[in-house]
Formats: structure tokens, sequence, C-alpha cells
């Protein structure tokens, strides 16, 4: 039996410039050289990363980074704490940031904020670079949480400035900000939301409904990825998350569907130019 379906890619999906920046970054320098350090993923997408790796990207981890003398370390889009840049002084290395512009701005206003001596919330997700580099601004003292729960557990002072990972969603940042003045507390509320991921919201929420079924394309470890793909899934319930070809499955598919394709901002464009290939290819 042939499907024939009708597939689209969402021209608005893919790669932010944070990302391409990253990405152009590292391929110049391999275009010029065997094999160039990332500390951490480069990008949220292990399709995207084992092509670089395939070029020299060699991705290290804080452990390997403190053993290394005398090399070129890519700095990736999420930044990095202070202490990084400082170990880099100690040891040697030439640091090649790429870190976002917008991430860079918000830990400007996190240190500033710091500096200021105001007791400070962030919003995200635990271990995650962005954020480690965030709290990093601050020695470690800003209060991080993943949701309203968390703070349950800890002492909040009665007055605070709370700011956001720059991928979280900004209708649960303005619900905690809403619930965290209701509680009583003086709370001085900074959205640092991306615009390159909450814009997207409104344009993904057009796109899906025009598709019987949704196919968005994602790392498993992309902090928008997951927030995009609730999107999808509130506007169009036939929407199904993958992060490679292996995992499209035949029974969402029925003759004749118009299917969209979608993905996060570390969604590369070829991943999902493959993946409209295959769909069209049954
Ligand atoms: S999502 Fe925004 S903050 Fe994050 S890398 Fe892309 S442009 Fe930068």
């Amino acid at each position: 039996m042939k499907y024939d379906l009708a597939v689209t890619i969402d021209k608005a999906s893919g790669f932010c410039f944070g990302v391409v920046y990253a990405i152009d970054m590292a391929e110049d320098i391999l275009d010029h050289e065997e094999y160039l350090y990332c500390l951490g993923d480069i990008v949220h997408n292990d399709e995207e990363v084992s092509r670089l790796k395939a070029k020299g990207l060699r991705i290290i981890d804080h452990d390997q980074l403190h053993e290394l003398r005398n090399e070129k370390v890519l700095i990736r889009a999420h930044g990095e704490a202070p202490s990084t840049y400082q170990l880099a002084l100690e040891n040697g290395l030439t640091l090649i940031d790429a870190s976002c512009p917008v991430v860079l701005k918000l830990q400007n206003r996190i240190k500033n904020s710091h500096d200021d001596e105001e007791q400070i919330l962030i919003f995200g997700k635990h271990g995650h670079a962005e954020v480690i580099g965030l709290q990093g601004q601050t020695d470690g003292k800003a209060i991080v949480f993943q949701d309203l729960a968390e703070l349950d557990q800890v002492e909040l002072p009665s007055k605070f400035t709370l700011y956001s990972q720059t991928t979280k969603s900004t209708d649960k940042f303005y619900h905690i900000k809403d619930q965290l003045i209701g509680r009583g507390y003086d709370v001085k509320a900074n959205d640092t939301i991306c615009r390159q991921v909450s814009n997207r919201y409104g344009d993904l929420e057009k796109f899906v409904v025009n598709f019987d079924k949704i196919l968005f394309v994602s790392g498993k470890k992309s902090s928008n990825g997951k927030v995009l793909y609730d999107v999808c899934k509130k506007h169009n319930d036939h929407s199904y998350f993958i992060s490679n070809l292996e995992e499209i499955e035949l029974d969402w598919l029925a003759p004749g569907d118009r299917v969209g394709i979608c993905g996060a901002t570390s969604t590369p464009m070829w991943l999902m130019e493959q993946v409209k290939a295959k769909l069209e290819s049954y």
C-alpha cells in the first residue's frame, strides 16, 4: 500500500541564531584544523553532534577540561560560569567563546543583581548548562527551582528578584510570578525568556492546525524542544515526538494524511528534510 502523504516542513523551525553562530564558529575552525574541543554537547541534538564529531569536534566535560593544557576549547551557546574562564587562564587554554549574546546579557543582569545584593531566584532546570552558568554569576547563591512545589521546601526571603532560564515556557513563568506575588512576596520579576523560542509558540500554533499529523523532531535533552512539543500537542492532538528517522512509526499515519514537520531551536534542517524524504517514500 502506498501512503501518498502530503508532507510540509515548518519554515520557521530549526536552529536559532545562537546555535547557528556556535556551529558556524566550530566549522570555520574545523575547516583549517584537525580537531577542536567543545565543552559539552555543542547542541542538544545527537544527530548534529555526530555530524560535527566526524569533522573533528571533540566533546569534553568539565573533568576532562581540567586535564587539558594549551588547547583551544569552544564554549557553546549556553555559556559558562566565571570559574571556567578562570580555569582557562590558569591552564593556558584559548577559549573560543560562542556563548549566545542573549545568554551573555542575562548572565550580566544576574551578576549586576548579585552585586547589588539582591536575593535571586532562577526558574530553570537543575543541572542544565545554562543554569549552571547563570548561578555561577552569584557565587552559587541564587536559588534555582523547576516548579513552585520545590519552593515549598525552601525558606524564601520576603523580597527577591526572579529570573528565568532563556528556554522556559512564558506561561509557566507568569503563572509562577503571579502565585508568588499572591503569597505575599515582594517580587521583582524579569521575563528573560528568549524570543527566538517564545515567538515560535504563535507560529507553531498556526502551523500545526493545518495538518492531520505532526512529527516534532528534537533531541530528548533539548529544553525548548519539550516546551515547543507541548505547544504542538496542545493544538494538534496527533503530534508525535521523534529524535531520529528510526523512531517514526507507521501506525501513526493513514494514507493521504497531510503531515507537518517541525522542530526545536536545536533541530537541524537537514534532519527535518530526511524525515520528509522518509515519509514521502512510504
Ligand atoms: S534559544 Fe535564544 S538564548 Fe538560546 S541559544 Fe538560541 S538565541 Fe540564544
